[in-house]
């Protein structure tokens, strides 16, 4: 059981100077003042495209990469200068690392054999977490013989069998396929839920990181972007670039233009006579010719049926079985939506659109950041 704390941490390794060529500048910190917060017990996702530090993240955490600046706790402990073996961790990184010619077994007791554990006692422990995460039967199997679903399995369960207070995974499914991800996925929750053991997960893909952790926190360049639960981050995204990670299919983001009429506030897109009201609640934050970039998820664009809006053609017809999705074109964008199986559509079939209002997120033309509507 563990708590874990990290403030205003940076790293810079130290040949990324010169891979810019001597020049130093605030891009060369794979990881940026980078602070939060693990609850004992909790389950985090740390999510972010390629190359965003989180993997850097986690090394720290272990222990495995020193930290530039700044400070980690476990448990109000500053744990800088501590050794990984001292730091009670828990590690299973993508590739496996199992011993080849170990059997299942030898696998799991080898580290605990190394800390001279009477056999009795490995046999117990093994006993206790084979099952949690379906090894029990692999016991007698070399690495060679087994699944990479089952590798990973072994590589999770060697991680956990030290009981450690904080159990660190990167990228755990990214070498399985489709069903076996969506198995182990289940399988790592469950043994979550019966260990209890603080988790941070790091992952690419937002669908494990909404699915298992109880918190996000969504990276972008090394920079914390939003924390939050995935309802959260699902629902309020911090700026754009949340906006667009999360969800899938991903949130249309449309630069757009305000016009004020006697009937209020309008969405405007360059080249298109498209408009759509602008939802009440953000009446006090836009203003006539204001930019802003305008966020809405394919599922809340709605189809009105009736001729009070504006009309658009669809551009684009795809058929996915139990979801339809249509394109319409909007100047020279593209606006994604979702219908139920039972609509169809032909490309040049015109529609009238309008957006759930509750469900209409605004950004700063620049920054990015979310503008906030009253409730
Ligand atoms: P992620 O796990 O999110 O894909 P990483 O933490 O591995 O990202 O990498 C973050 C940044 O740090 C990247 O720009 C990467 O090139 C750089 N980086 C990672 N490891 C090293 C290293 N050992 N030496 C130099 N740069 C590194
Ligand atoms: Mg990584």
């Amino acid at each position: 059981m563990a708590q874990i704390r990290l403030q205003g941490v940076y790293k810079r390794y130290d040949n990324a100077e010169k891979k810019l060529f001597g020049k130093k500048k605030l891009n060369d910190f794979a990881v940026k003042d980078l602070s939060f917060e693990c609850a004992d017990k909790s389950f985090i996702g740390i999510l972010g495209p390629s190359g965003c530090g989180k993997s850097t993240t986690l090394r720290m955490i272990a222990g495995l990469e020193q930290i530039t600046d700044g400070s980690m706790f476990i448990d109000d402990v500053r744990i800088n200068n501590l050794l990984p073996k001292d730091r009670n961790i828990g590690l299973a990184f993508e590739d496996y690392a199992l011993y080849p010619p170990l059997s299942v077994y030898d696998n799991l007791a080898f580290n605990l054999r190394a800390k001279k554990m009477p056999e009795a006692e490995v046999k117990k422990a093994i006993d206790k977490v084979a099952p949690l995460i379906k090894v029990d039967e692999l016991l007698n199997m070399k690495p060679s013989a087994l699944s990479g679903g089952q590798k990973q399995r072994v590589n999770i369960a060697r991680a956990i069998i030290r009981q450690p207070g904080l159990l660190l995974l990167d990228e755990p499914l990214s070498h399985l396929d489709g069903k076996m991800r969506q198995t182990l996925r289940q399988e790592i929750k469950r043994m979550h839920r019966e260990i209890e053991c603080t988790t941070i997960i790091v992952t690419h893909d937002q669908i494990e990181a909404m699915s298992l952790a109880d918190v996000i926190i969504i990276m972008k360049d090394g920079v914390l972007q939003q924390m939050g639960t995935p309802l959260e981050v699902y629902d309020s995204p911090a700026n754009e670039f949340v906006a667009g990670f999360i969800g899938e299919p991903p949130m249309n983001l449309l630069p757009s233009i305000i016009a004020k009429t006697q009937d209020g506030f309008f969405f405007t897109f360059a080249g298109s006579d498209l408009r759509v009201k602008v939802p009440e609640r953000y009446n006090g934050a836009v203003s006539d010719g204001m930019k802003l970039t305008l966020g809405v998820r394919p599922v809340d664009v709605l189809l009105t049926g009736k001729q009070s809006s504006t009309p658009a053609p669809v551009s684009i017809y795809e058929n996915f079985g139990d979801e339809r999705r249509v394109g319409i074109r909007v100047g020279e964008y593209h606006l994604n939506l979702t219908t139920a199986a039972d609509v169809f559509f032909h490309r040049g079939d015109i529609v009238y659109l309008e957006f759930n209002s509750q469900k209409t997120h605004l950004f700063n033309a620049e920054t990015g950041a979310a503008i906030k509507g009253t409730q």
